[in-house]
């Protein structure tokens, strides 16, 4: 069941959204080489904490962290740990926060330093895919033509759009119906009503769709070792359209 927002919902998740934004703000200027991703997850911890919210993924189904780092061909829910960014890495970062009972949940991919031609490529088609999809995201329309603006995008580009991971609603719960895969044709599922608030976040590969999870349970990446990009934003849908409450 889709749970629709009031007004006032919205504007709690805005100030969620708010926190989420700002702390992305931070990491962007902190991802360099020679950190560790967990220096970057402590940082984070910290300044979500002192905005008066709370990690969202620290302690969500055991994850370890509040913030997902999945580096290269790690798609998402990498673990923060001792390793070192080096130059030409391109680093995943996934997180969110709660406050006043409301989740928000946004990610997107650095460059660690100079990256490769291609990698700048991926990262800017998988952004690019996110700002699409949001375009779409007019009440009226249909649930699938968000996916499949994603899809589109992507595939014109000669990248890969996971699928076994996918966007999701959110609000008093991180995960709330509807699901919002990032692949499918146009014009299906439930149509888009101001109050919908929503997770979209394309996972794109390099190279195949295809990915398993590592020994630590976690750690999602690419089967044939490819680079991933990932950038999510959380949104209302309100009667003008979509609003991105994952903002500054
Ligand atoms: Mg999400």
């Amino acid at each position: 069941m889709i749970i629709l927002k009031s007004e006032r919902e919205i504007q709690y998740m805005r100030e969620a959204g708010r926190v989420v934004a700002r702390t992305r703000a931070e990491l962007e200027k902190a991802v360099a080489p020679g950190v560790r991703t967990r220096d970057l997850d402590q940082m984070a911890e910290e300044f979500i904490r002192k905005q008066g919210a709370t990690p969202a993924f620290l302690g969500y189904n055991d994850f370890p962290a509040t913030l997902c780092t999945s580096i290269n061909g790690q798609v998402v829910h990498g673990i923060p740990g001792p390793r070192r960014l080096q130059e030409g890495d391109i680093l995943s970062i996934d997180f969110g926060a709660i406050l006043n009972g409301y989740y928000s949940d946004a990610a997107a991919t650095f460059p660690v330093g100079k990256v490769t031609e291609e990698a700048a490529r991926l990262m800017r088609v998988t952004r690019e895919s996110l700002e699409r999809a949001i375009q779409a995201a007019y009440p009226g329309n249909h649930l699938s033509d968000i996916s499949f603006n994603i899809q589109s995008w992507v595939e014109e580009h000669g990248f890969s759009v996971v699928r076994d991971y996918v966007g999701h609603g959110i609000g008093r719960k991180l995960h709330e119906d509807p699901q919002v895969p990032n692949f499918g044709p146009p014009g299906m599922g439930p149509v888009l009503r101001p109050g919908m608030t929503l997770a979209i976040e394309p996972m794109v590969n390099q190279g195949g769709y295809q990915v398993h999870t590592e020994k630590d349970n976690w750690t999602v990446v690419t089967d044939d070792g490819s680079l991933s990009a990932h950038f999510e934003e959380t949104l209302a849908i309100v009667e003008d359209g979509p609003e991105i409450l994952t903002k500054l």
